[in-house]
């Protein structure tokens, strides 16, 4: 009977919740942190300095639970670990089983209820977890009916009052519980479970989102990654997709979600602390740009679906018909959140037939704009915190338009003053210049024009699968120019010194060309332009030397041939020039000092590819002349004044 009155539950999960606003629906794996300890030392400072050790994450709050005979307690906080380190000073917290959390929120703003751990409904567990749960509403409405009631906004404390649901009703183990709920869960989650009625026991899970288990003495370390676990062990298991390891009474068990017992294999690590911050790699620059197979993937996940020829963003659903039927779309953002609006001008344009003007929001926000009732404006920030943005939402809002927001922040103060959004779900980017967000809201605004395309009728179906389809197929392509690293050093040495430096484009490629040269002046001070590579002819051109690198991109597109006729007369001036190349391209090898070589795609998607290698040149440049990459001289991260 259980279990055909769970199945008759659980096909619910399917239902979709109808949410307005902007959407927490889709998401992604997100980079923060967990920690949790079970053995015979005290718990508590462990988690704390696990989470610490995590802080290069980024995160926007933090929460502990620990468990001794007074029962399961949990502490958390909005803000730095600091600030949960306040909360607990002065409490006696004794206690040999613990877990922290350190929250980059998609769900729900970040403060003090929506921070980890969430208890369940009944409270004999508590939960961490790093991720997204893509159908967490359809349960919460299933546990809704039956008579739950939630504390916070996250997926995670659905997930939570769900296994306990199981486990309550379905009266086998919880490891079972934990097993047949994750088998119903869609998305990407890294999960720790406390169990009140078990002090030695740790149930933890992952798919998507990574998970290390550190094997002590008698004792075992659960973390996002090694560098919380280090300092005691060097013995690890990385736990694999689809693993659910349950650590109790000293000793450690995994099944997979099959329920099939697998063998863990135990690694050694011998990490340096400092390289594993930042995962590895030297800068966190370099770290974003690298990630951006996943966060690309991060910024779809949910939204695009080839197979079933379906896009959709959960926060723009109910303004969808106001998006398709408008008469003109303003786009304001500044700097690379400005160049993601001008590709999306490009794409809106061709695809949806939509007017749209792009306005850098400095200029927007004083110059008495004409705005009326239909506009839609789209605001882009990675922070939502950028205050000529917002300045600008404000006075197209006194107006009468609609505002949409795009921005990576959950909860930001753009999410908060627009009417609906998407949120891009990069996770959090620390390095100053913006890599991973730039294509994270090209994806996102991609898929709006798409969305609006499909809903106003003006994209051919054929022209719309393909699209999809090779929306889908971008993170790999991704990961192909990445490959083309060292080439990129290489040519980087060799212009390291150069004093000036002009980028191309055309169509497309034009906004591309000028993020690729707002990166090279943010992290290396070389003065850099770009232009339209047409344009050049009526200026710049007489700038060109055998002295003077030019970067042009030269994809296989439909302005192809005339971006030769520019790439000859740089040559014809002696200009040195960098060509981004379409794979196969026998022609401008021959032609151009340099070339890089990147996939081929639809032009339609073509700046997710070809910023790529315009983003690495500028950060070896920059290291290779010295300069502080990740913290560029008076820039901010969130520009907050105007
Ligand atoms: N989706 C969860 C939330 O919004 C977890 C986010 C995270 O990975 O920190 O609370």
């Amino acid at each position: 009977m259980q279990k055909a009155g769970m199945s008759g539950f659980l096909h619910l999960l399917y239902v979709s919740a109808q949410l307005s606003g902007w959407e927490f629906l889709t998401g992604n794996k997100t980079m923060c942190g967990i920690v949790a300890y079970v053995g015979h030392q005290e718990a508590c400072p462990i988690v704390i300095k696990g989470l610490k050790r995590l802080e290069y994450r980024g995160y926007d709050s933090a929460g502990i639970a620990l468990m001794n005979g007074e029962g399961l307690k949990v502490f958390k906080k909005k803000g730095k670990v600091a600030a949960l380190e306040s909360e607990l000073a002065g409490r006696e917290l004794h206690a040999t089983i613990g877990m922290g959390h350190t929250r980059w929120a998609t769900h729900g703003e970040p403060n003090d209820v929506n921070a980890h751990p969430h208890y369940s409904f009944h409270r004999k567990l508590a939960i961490i977890h790093n991720g997204i749960i893509e159908n967490y509403a359809a349960i919460k409405q299933a546990l809704l009916k039956k008579g739950h009631t939630f504390q916070s906004e996250t997926d995670t404390e659905v997930l939570g009052q769900f296994i306990e649901d199981i486990w309550e009703n379905n009266g086998g183990t919880l490891e079972e519980a934990v097993r047949l709920a994750l088998q119903e869960v869609v998305g990407a989650y890294a999960i720790v479970i406390m169990n009140e009625a078990e002090p030695t026991q740790l149930i933890a899970a992952r798919k998507g989102s990574p998970l290390v288990i550190g094997v002590g003495e008698n004792e075992y370390f659960f973390a996002s990654d090694a560098t919380p676990i280090v300092e005691y062990t060097n013995d690890v298991i990385y736990l694999n997709d689809h693993e659910i390891a349950v650590v109790k009474n000293g000793e450690l068990t995994v099944v997979t979600l099959n329920n099939d017992t697998t063998t863990p294999y135990v690694q050694k690590v011998e990490l340096e602390l400092a390289a594993i911050e930042k995962g590895g790699f030297d800068h966190f620059m370099l770290k974003e740009i690298f990630e951006q197979p996943r966060s690309i993937a991060d910024s779809m996940r949910g939204r695009v679906n080839a197979a079933d020829a379906m896009v959709q963003l959960g926060g723009l659903r109910d303004y969808m018909d106001k998006l398709a039927k408008s008469k003109r779309i303003v786009i304001v953002g500044c700097g690379t959140s400005w160049h993601a609006g001008l590709v999306a001008e490009y794409i809106f344009e061709d695809l949806a037939r939509i007017p749209v003007e792009v306005e850098y929001a400095s200029e927007f926000r004083y110059r008495n704009p004409i705005i009326k009732e239909g506009d839609i404006v789209i605001a882009i920030s990675q922070s939502g915190e950028t205050a000529d943005t917002l300045a600008a939402i404000e006075l197209a809002k006194s107006k009468g338009a609609t505002i949409f927001g795009v921005c990576n922040v959950v909860g930001s103060s753009i999410a908060r003053a627009t009417h609906a959004g998407a949120y891009t779900h990069a996770g959090p980017e620390i390095g100053v210049a913006s890599t991973k967000a730039f294509t994270a809201q090209v994806t996102v605004l991609t898929l709006m024009a798409l969305a609006a395309a499909k809903r106003k009728g003006t994209i051919a179906d054929s022209l719309f699968r393909q699209l999809l389809a090779e929306m889908e197929s971008i993170p790999a392509k991704v990961e192909r120019v990445l490959q083309a690293a060292d080439k990129i050093k290489e040519i980087a040495y060799i212009f390291t010194y150069a004093r000036n430096f002009i980028y191309l484009g055309r169509g497309l490629n034009f906004p591309v060309a000028l993020e690729g040269a707002l990166k090279l002046k943010e992290i290396s001070y070389i003065h850099a332009e770009g232009y339209p590579a047409a344009e050049m002819k009526h200026g710049p051109i007489a700038l060109i030397d055998e002295d003077m690198p030019v970067v042009v991109i030269a994809t296989n597109d439909s302005s192809y041939e005339k971006v030769v006729s520019n790439i000859q007369e740089v040559k014809a001036r002696k200009g040195r020039v960098i060509a981004i190349t379409t794979e196969g391209d026998t022609n401008l090898p021959g032609m151009v000092d340099f070339t890089i070589e990147i996939p081929k795609v639809h032009e339609i998607l073509m700046p997710l590819i070809s910023v790529i290698p315009l983003q690495l040149l500028a950060y070896d440049i920059a290291v290779m002349r010295g300069r502080n990459v990740d913290q560029p001289r008076n820039l901010a991260k969130s520009v907050t004044v105007e």
